[in-house]
C-alpha cells in the first residue's frame, strides 16, 4: 500500500510525499522547493527517493527538482511538451509509468498549462489522483494558457474516474473556492455542509486534503456546469445565454478570477 502525505511548502503549495512502506522508496510530486523534501529525508534515514513526478512547468512546481536530483538519485518524469528541468521521462497522454512497483496512468489534462498531466493509480485499494493545478478541492486553476472548452473537457475527463478517486492537488485554496461555490449555488447544501467543514478544519492549521471525486461532483462549480441552477447563475453574472456546459464553465471561470 501507498501512503500520501503533504509536505507543505510556500504560502499554500503541497508536496506530495508516496511511501511504500514495505520498501521504504518513496516518491514526490511537485517539489516547488527541495528544503522540504530534503528535511523530510533527512529526519526518516534509510528512506529512497526514488522518483520526481511533475505535473506542469511552473515554477512553484519545479523549482526543486534540480536540487534534488543532485542529492538523491532520483529520476524526474514530466510532460513531454513542457520544458521540465532535469526531465529523465518524457510523459504523454495515456502513458503508464511504474512508480513504486505501481502503475500510474498519465492524464493529460490541457487548460492551466497547454502541456499539463494527472497522475493516476488504480490498483485493488482506493484510486488515487494527483491533479496539480487542474481539479482543486472545490475548484479548478486559472487558465494561463488553454481555452475554457479545453478545461471544461480536461476537468470532465478526471470528473469521469471512480467515485471513490482520492484527490490530491497542489494548493491549499479550499475555503476560498467553497466561497465562490456557495455563491454559484448559494442553496446547495453539501456546499454548506463543506464549506462549514473546512471553515473548522482550517481555522485550526489542518490539511482539506485529499478530496475525493463524490464530493468533488456534488461542490464543485466548475464540475457542476450541466447542472440549470449552475447555468442559470452563469447566466445572471455572465449578462449571456450560455447554451453548453463548456460555455457555462467559460462564465464561471471568468467570473471566479475577480471573485
Ligand atoms: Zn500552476
Ligand atoms: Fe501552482
Amino acid at each position: 500500500m501507498i501512503q500520501v502525505h503533504p509536505l507543505p511548502a510556500f504560502n499554500d503549495n503541497y508536496i506530495w510525499l508516496l511511501q511504500d512502506l514495505s520498501s521504504q522508496r518513496c516518491a514526490v510530486v511537485d517539489p516547488g522547493d527541495a528544503q522540504p523534501v530534503l528535511g523530510w529525508l533527512a529526519q526518516n534515514p534509510g528512506w529512497h527517493l526514488t522518483d520526481i513526478l511533475i505535473t506542469h512547468h511552473h515554477k512553484d512546481h519545479v523549482g526543486g527538482v534540480v536540487q534534488l536530483k543532485q542529492a538523491t538519485d532520483a529520476r524526474v518524469l514530466g510532460p513531454a511538451t513542457e520544458n521540465i528541468p532535469a526531465r529523465d521521462v518524457a510523459l504523454t497522454d495515456n502513458d503508464t509509468v511504474s512508480v513504486l512497483g505501481r502503475d500510474f496512468t498519465v492524464h493529460a489534462v490541457p487548460g492551466h498549462t497547454l502541456g499539463h498531466i494527472a497522475f493516476y493509480h488504480h490498483d485493488a485499494t482506493t484510486p488515487l489522483l494527483f491533479s496539480g493545478d487542474t481539479l482543486f478541492a472545490a475548484g479548478c486553476g486559472r487558465l494561463f494558457e488553454g481555452t475554457p472548452e479545453q478545461m471544461h473537457e480536461s476537468l470532465s475527463r478526471l470528473a469521469a474516474l471512480p467515485d471513490s478517486t482520492l484527490v490530491y492537488c497542489a494548493h491549499e485554496y479550499t475555503l476560498s473556492n467553497l466561497r465562490f461555490a456557495q455563491a454559484v449555488e448559494p442553496d446547495n447544501r453539501d456546499i454548506a455542509e463543506r464549506l462549514s467543514q473546512v471553515s473548522q478544519w482550517r481555522s485550526e492549521n489542518r490539511i482539506s486534503l485529499p478530496s475525493n471525486l463524490a464530493l468533488e461532483r456534488r461542490t464543485n462549480p466548475f464540475l457542476r456546469a450541466h447542472e440549470t441552477s449552475v447555468k442559470e447563475k452563469a447566466d445572471e453574472r455572465s449578462g449571456r445565454d450560455n447554451s453548453t456546459p463548456s460555455a457555462v464553465f467559460a462564465s464561471l471561470r471568468a467570473w471566479k478570477d475577480t471573485f
